[in-house]
């Protein structure tokens, strides 16, 4: 469905029940469900208006504008402090992306230049040289470059507030408890006053899973859904809401039956928070006593404690680009090796595998000055990046090497699709291995070493990869959407990305044989993984651990504690044969059912 379709009434809802309310798409980027009425926020634009400084007034008018900008840096430096005690030195790396803008001599100095050249007064022209800036933010394609132009707006509505005297301090959001709030853009600012149950949900226009926002409502465990396209022509203040943070949807005006049908969602996942203590500790078998490790997906070493809090057993996927693309400057060896220490030593003696970064696709960082390509999904990601930028690759080498030596890491290569590229990734490996003992510094020797499948052609050369590695992670996002050429940031082609689909399963199905005969372990750690209408069949295609985002580890643990193996197995190869993705669905839909009838009614299935 595309967003738009999305936006009607009356239709078939998410939920599988008759919908009276309007339903906005957008997409989901903080799990969970949150019923109450909306709240807007406006950003409130400053007037600003141009003065003609006269030539002898210049240079105090330049001392005018670095005093604002010096004081500026002074509150975000506070912010960040009282953020960095809340959430980690992480979360409060955010505000050093601020900071870097306040440095960037493409917008001080060049103000400073025009100040003087131009004779206009500070606020106007540094208005003028930030919308310079946002105006090329704004026509990238690219979601990130889109996302951090929140950051630059932030700062500068703070720049300008000290400039024209309307205050200064932290931007003020008043909690309203029972409300959902929505904007058409949330900044990081308004984020630090989201703590202590302030709203009960977010929902905005602009915005998406890597913005800063949204990764400081997961982080808070505020559901929120981001990119709903005129999102503010639709609400308005006081309008009853849903706010489903699993599927990405608002429904507006929602039926007492669709309320209903939430509260019940809602009080599953609270019933599921109970039990959360007593199946934490229960181990993820078959009724028949296979077992199928669930291990957590992170992007941010805070997420640890969420990894903790639901039984992770282990980190199955540590992504790392947050580190690269969240800054203005390359993490130094120093920075990485902490990062990945903190991780690897919380965990311990649980496993914690570190994939080497996937930059390229949607992820960039802007200072690599990586070139724009036309088909960035097909383009330099992954591998390939790191293999043209040795050094980088060298450097987070090294500092994950290090950190094995606090625990047990595994190291996971993004996006192969020959396997001369694994051959170059372990030789980089093996060259900082001798580098690093012949300095005498200590790391694992036997660090388990994993390709991830992404690529029909890794799927195809799975048998020739596998006698290369010790184990495979499947990338079901990016199997879905090689396999069925899809681009998976399509919202147009939603209808087509479809993990459930035969090829995904028999090319999941052929991976996993081949790992086995060559005696290795394979994980999957797309977001299939979390579906629990996928459970069954992965156990019974043969997977042997899940890798999933840590709140949906307890829902799929219950499942694979309910069924047998050869249930599974029985699913599983009568799904491969199957003509479509529909026919999938209703084959496990048939098995459930009867076993999971409080999930199918959860789920409206
Ligand atoms: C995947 O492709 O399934 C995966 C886990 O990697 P990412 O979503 O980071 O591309
Ligand atoms: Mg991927």
């Amino acid at each position: 469905m595309t967003p738009d379709e999305g936006q009607h009434k009356s239709d078939a809802g998410a939920r599988g029940v008759r919908r009276c309310g309007r339903v906005l798409k957008g997409i989901p980027v903080s799990a969970g469900v949150a019923i109450g009425r909306i709240t807007t926020v406006e950003a409130a634009d400053l007037h600003v208006i141009a003065r003609v400084i006269p030539e002898d007034e210049r240079d105090a008018e330049v001392e005018r504008f670095r005093r604002a900008i010096g004081e500026v840096t002074e509150e975000i430096r506070d912010i960040r402090d009282a953020m960095a005690d809340e959430l980690g030195d992480e979360g409060a790396a955010i505000f050093d992306a601020q900071l870097m803008i306040l440095q960037d001599p493409l917008v001080i100095e060049t103000t400073e230049n025009d100040i003087r050249k131009v004779g206009r007064n500070a606020e106007f022209t540094f208005r003028q040289n930030v919308l310079r800036v946002l105006e090329t933010f704004d026509s990238m394609q690219d979601g990130l470059f889109k996302e951090r132009a929140a950051d630059i707006r932030d700062v500068t509505q703070r720049v300008l507030r000290r400039l024209v005297g309307a205050g200064a301090g932290r931007e003020s959001l008043t909690p309203v408890h029972d409300s959902i709030l929505a904007a058409r853009e949330l900044t990081p600012s308004n984020t630090v006053a989201l703590g202590g149950g302030a709203f009960l949900g977010l929902v905005t226009e602009r915005g998406g899973t890597t913005s800063h926002v949204a990764i400081m409502a997961r982080a808070r465990q505020i559901p929120a859904v981001m990119g709903i396209r005129k999102l503010k022509g639709h609400i308005k203040p006081g309008t009853r809401a849903i706010l489903d943070g699993w599927r990405g949807c608002l429904i507006l005006d929602p039926s007492p039956e669709e309320v209903e049908r939430y509260e019940l969602v809602r009080s599953h996942y609270a019933a599921l928070r109970q039990q959360l203590g007593q199946l934490r500790e229960l181990p993820s078998i078959t009724e028949d006593g296979r077992e199928v490790h669930l291990h957590a997906n992170i992007e941010l070493p805070l997420e640890v404690e969420s990894c903790k809090k639901n039984g992770a057993s282990g980190v199955g996927l540590f992504r790392t680009e947050f580190f690269f693309v969240q800054r203005s400057k390359l993490p130094t060896e120093e920075e990485q090796f902490e990062a990945y220490r903190n991780v690897v030593r919380e965990m311990a003696p649980k496993p914690v595998t570190i994939r080497t970064m996937d930059l390229g696709g949607d992820k960039f960082a802007s200072y690599i000055g990586a070139d724009r390509e036309k088909n960035p999904f097909l383009g330099l990601r992954g591998i390939r990046f790191l293999l043209g930028h040795e050094e980088i690759f060298r450097s987070q080498l090294r500092a994950i090497l290090r950190a094995s030596s606090e625990g047990a890491v595994r190291i996971l290569f993004p996006m192969l699709s020959t396997v001369e590229e694994l051959w170059q990734a372990k030789g980089l490996l093996q060259s900082e291995r001798e580098r690093l003992q012949a300095e005498g510094v200590r790391f694992d020797p036997h660090i388990p070493l994993g390709a991830m499948i992404e690529t029909p052609a890794a799927v195809f050369m799975s048998d020739v990869l596998a006698k290369e590695c010790d184990f495979f992670s499947i990338g079901s996002n990016d199997l879905t959407q090689y396999a069925l050429a899809v681009d998976r940031t399509n919202a147009k082609l939603g209808y087509l990305f479809n993990p459930l689909h035969p090829s995904v399963l028999r090319a999941i199905r052929e991976t996993v044989q081949a790992a086995h005969r060559e005696g290795r372990w394979v994980s999957l750690c797309g977001e299939m993984a979390a579906d629990p209408l996928a459970t069954a069949l992965l156990v019974g295609l043969g997977i042997d651990d899940l890798s999933m985002s840590p709140a949906m580890i307890p829902e799929v643990k219950q499942i694979i504690r309910s069924i047998t193996l050869d249930e599974a197995h029985d699913i599983a190869t009568r799904a491969v044969r199957l003509s479509t993705s529909d026919e999938v669905v209703d084959l496990i839909k048939e098995f459930m059912r009867e076993r999971f009838a409080d999930l199918f009614e959860v789920k409206g299935w």
